[in-house]
């Protein structure tokens, strides 16, 4: 079948196989160009592994540091006339990658927030790996179901007290607008806690610990974001920002868990980047395009796996992860740099639909979209037949 993008609002509904191997190929290429991480991970779990930054995650630990890992995600496979989602595409080609590296790599789809998931892929660990000595938490969903009640949870991104409007980015069609989005009501703000919140990672940290498989000095890691004033009503202060803020209450208390392995547990705020979850909220977008003209004019852009590379390199495995007031890992810097923020502030007030062009990157915006679902990749030929049933290696049975 000849695979096209099929964009809906703010998804792609298709993927390209090719496309998507292309990609992770890139990002492999980017990680081998750095060198080998010193004394970097061995054995790595990667829960959201499929990707965006768990994906990424995931690359930066097996071709920088030539770990051995397990990923788990939650993908569609594709059939003879529909395309799977990206992430099984790129999980695909992470395999096929990683075995021509001779690099050991196993995967698990399903709910990573069952009780049935956890157990499947501890067994897993248990019997290929013994313990892991780092487990990256990069999990991103709209709901989850309670492994215990059964409750299904909804994550919404919404302010808390009042109504906030900004600028806001048409992302199909360039049109800078107005959005309004109103406050949080009922129990929006528990709702998005108990998906996005640090409940999840608790348990799966629980479940390891009691399992054994957790190596002495293990760390583990989850990720968050910050991000610039104009979006702190939407994010920082809003129902998503309550989630992250429960994610650090949990990191303190899996570092008191993990001290007798003379473990450690990280929040580490990750840079605003185009990624399916990102590109769900409202305001971030628009301001996401600003931040890439100004990062790419300056030389300091990055992309998830540059990000992760130097999560990997520069802080967790160099003795010098340089925490913040509060201990989490800032690889946010370079975005939050004043000089930076100052401008980005200033075009921020500036930017409408006529100058739009000149103060962001509407065109690096759509291409990343694009890029995640496979599309617009140099040398892929997009007009050859292409099979969209292609299966993940370790998930054949
Ligand atoms: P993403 O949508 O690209 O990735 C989400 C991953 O979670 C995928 O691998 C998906 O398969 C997996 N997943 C979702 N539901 C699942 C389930 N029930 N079971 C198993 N796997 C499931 O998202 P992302 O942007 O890479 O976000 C990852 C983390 O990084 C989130 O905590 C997010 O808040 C954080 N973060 C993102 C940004 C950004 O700009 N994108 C910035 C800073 C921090």
């Amino acid at each position: 079948m000849i695979i096209a993008p099929k964009i809906r609002g703010f998804i792609c509904t298709t993927a390209h196989p090719e496309g998507c191997a292309k990609h992770v190929a890139e990002q492999i290429a980017v990680v081998k160009s750095r060198g080998l991480i010193e004394n970097g991970p061995k054995k790595v779990l990667v829960i959201g592994s499929s990707t965006g930054y768990g994906l990424s995650s995931r690359i930066a630990a097996a071709f920088g540091a030539n770990a051995a890992t397990i990923g788990v995600f939650f993908e569609r496979p594709g059939e003879a006339d529909r395309t799977a989602t990206a992430g099984w595409y790129n999980t695909r080609a992470f395999e096929l990658e990683a075995a021509a590296a001779g690099l050991y790599a196993r995967s698990f789809n399903g709910d990573a927030f069952s009780y049935a998931v956890k157990a499947e892929v501890i067994a897993a660990v248990k019997a290929d790996f013994g313990q892991v000595d780092l487990v990256i938490y990069s999990l991103a969903s709209p709901r989850r179901t309670d492994p215990k009640t059964g409750e299904v949870y909804k994550s919404v991104l919404k302010p808390i007290g009042e109504t906030y409007t900004n600028k806001n980015l048409n992302t199909t069609t360039g049109v800078v607008n107005e959005v309004s989005i109103e406050p949080a009501e009922g129990d929006d703000i528990e709702q998005t806690v108990a998906v996005m919140g640090g409940q999840d990672w608790e348990l799966w940290t629980d479940a390891l610990l009691e399992a054994g498989v957790l190596a002495d000095g293990v760390q583990t890691v989850a990720y968050s974001y910050i991000g610039p004033e104009v979006t702190w009503p939407v994010y920082k202060n809003g129902t998503i920002g309550r989630a992250k803020e429960d994610l650090e209450r949990v990191q303190r208390a899996l570092d008191a868990k993990l001290a007798p392995l003379h473990g450690k547990a990280w929040v580490s705020v990750n840079k605003a980047l185009v990624t399916q979850a990102s590109s769900a909220i409202p305001v971030v977008p628009l301001y996401i395009s600003l931040l890439y003209k100004a990062m790419k004019a300056e030389g300091t852009h990055e992309d998830c796996i540059e990000q992760m590379d130097r999560l990997l390199r520069d802080r967790l495995y160099n003795g010098n992860p340089q925490p913040d007031e509060a201990g989490r890992i800032r690889i946010d810097d370079w975005e939050m740099a004043p000089a930076l923020q100052a401008l980005l502030d200033e075009r921020w007030k500036l930017v409408n639909t006529e100058n739009f062009a000149e103060l962001g990157d509407f065109e690096g915006y759509q291409s990343s979209f694009l890029r995640l679902f496979g599309f617009g990749l140099s040398g892929v030929d997009y007009s050859a037949d292409s099979d969209p049933s292609v299966g993940i290696p370790s998930l054949a049975s």
